[in-house]
């Protein structure tokens, strides 16, 4: 259905050999007289198929696939092959050839049924990795750095035509099923950040071993562990870009990346709203459902409101971004969702009573899986100091 669904988008798009491009093609012109009012038709279209997908496949898994900390590999692959993990790659490495806009309306919903599956979205590889084959992972923070990524201490050495690796990073997510990494290591410390390097590292490969899988509050279906480096051996020519490009690389890819944690909290709040809605249409309290009492009613509008409101904002960076147009004072946007996340999961919790407090019932899980978006790619701390730096560089220049 959901890919029947992507062939009518892609046929109202013009259709035929090069249909995914036409669609790309049409997003674009749209993106132009798209003025935040609703979204193009492809995109809504996009937005169903995505919605059908996770309905289906991935809401009835999700709280099996947290208590058994169980990584969805067969719907990953189905989300490969539906185009999902590569909405903005360019069509020769086999992506979808789409925008960031259709990167974040697909991690909202894949988040919206179930949090933990939009996490190999956020890293966007070549092919077969942009089919859900293989999924990679991004190595950056270490056990003494997270915040401070430009004082990495994983050491890069060339010895004759190979990289020698040292090192432990930390937190990797989708580490223990990962085919591929990559990290960032410095060939010279004294140059702090500017001697950071980036390196492709396929995995397993010797002297590259996985430490323990952490055992975590939420986003529980996708592993996350160390990786250590031992005299670990790669190929020249898995460096990516120039030597010492590595932190440059790194930012930006946190920054687009960053629109996509705004999704995943966007989703995970959308599935707080509709548990909620749905528990208190059928919850009887004084002889009447509890959406008739004001006190449930406010909290449903706020919940609404806040969330709209982050949407629109994600939206608009994403769009920005899709115009090669400076998003990241739009960051607000993250902050808003991952907080109003968190808000929205409180409210969640308090309508549905002692229900919000098991785990029969999802609205748990979301209370535990929306806290990571105040934490990964970049605490809510540093998204405010980027947005402060941004914000007194405008009004000073
Ligand atoms: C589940 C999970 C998955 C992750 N996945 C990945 C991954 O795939 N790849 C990867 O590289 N990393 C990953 N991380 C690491 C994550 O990005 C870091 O945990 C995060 O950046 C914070 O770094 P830290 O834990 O070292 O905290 P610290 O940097 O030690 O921060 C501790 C506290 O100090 C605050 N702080 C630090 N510096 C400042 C400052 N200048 N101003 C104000 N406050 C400050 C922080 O906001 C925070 O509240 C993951 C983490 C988790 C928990």
């Amino acid at each position: 259905m959901a890919a029947a669904a992507m062939a009518a988008v892609a046929s109202r798009c013009g259709g035929g050999g090069g249909a995914a491009r036409a669609l790309a093609l049409r997003c674009r012109r749209l993106h132009t007289v798209y003025q935040s009012a609703e979204l193009p038709e492809t995109h809504q279209m996009l937005r169903q198929m995505v919605r059908d997908f996770a309905e289906k496949e991935l809401m009835p898994l999700a709280a099996q696939l947290d208590k058994e900390h169980r990584f969805p590999a067969e719907q990953v692959k189905k989300m490969g092959g539906l185009g999902l993990l590569a909405m903005d790659v360019p069509e020769k490495y086999k992506g979808a050839g789409l925008d960031y806009l259709a990167y974040s309306i697909a991690v909202e919903e894949i988040s919206r049924g179930c949090a933990s599956g939009c996490v190999p979205q956020k890293h966007q590889w070549i092919s077969p990795f942009t089919s859900g084959e293989k999924i990679g992972c991004f190595a950056l923070s270490e056990p003494g750095n997270g915040s401070d990524a430009g004082a990495a201490s994983t050491m890069a050495r060339l010895d004759g035509d190979e990289w020698v690796l040292n090192g432990t990073k930390a937190w990797i997510t989708n580490a223990w099923d990962a085919s591929a990494t990559v990290v960032f290591a410095t060939t010279d410390k004294s140059l702090k950040h500017k001697g950071i390097s980036a390196f492709l590292v396929p995995m397993p490969t010797a002297g590259l071993s996985l430490g323990k899988k952490e055992d975590k509050l939420g986003i529980r279906a996708s592993s996350t562990a160390n990786l250590i480096f031992e005299d670990c051996r790669i190929p020249k020519a898995n460096l990516l870009g120039q030597p010492g490009m590595g932190f440059k690389i790194a930012m930006q890819t946190l920054d687009g990346g960053r629109i996509g944690i705004a999704s995943q909290a966007l989703g995970i709040a959308q599935a707080a709203l509709d548990c909620a809605v749905d528990y208190a249409e059928k919850r009887m309290a004084f002889g009447s459902p509890i959406t008739k009492l004001q006190a449930v009613q406010f909290k449903l509008a706020d919940m609404a409101v806040a969330l709209e409101g982050a949407r629109l904002l994600t939206w608009r960076a994403a769009m920005l971004k899709d115009n090669g147009k400076p998003f990241t004072k739009v960051f607000p946007a993250l902050l808003l969702s991952s907080s109003h996340s968190t808000a929205h999961r409180l409210k969640a919790i308090q309508i549905l009573g002692g229900m919000g407090y098991v785990t029969e019932m999802p609205a748990e899980r979301h209370y535990r899986d929306a806290r990571i978006t105040e934490i990964y790619e970049g605490t809510s701390e540093i998204q405010r100091l980027v947005i402060a730096g941004q914000l007194l560089k405008a009004y000073r220049g």
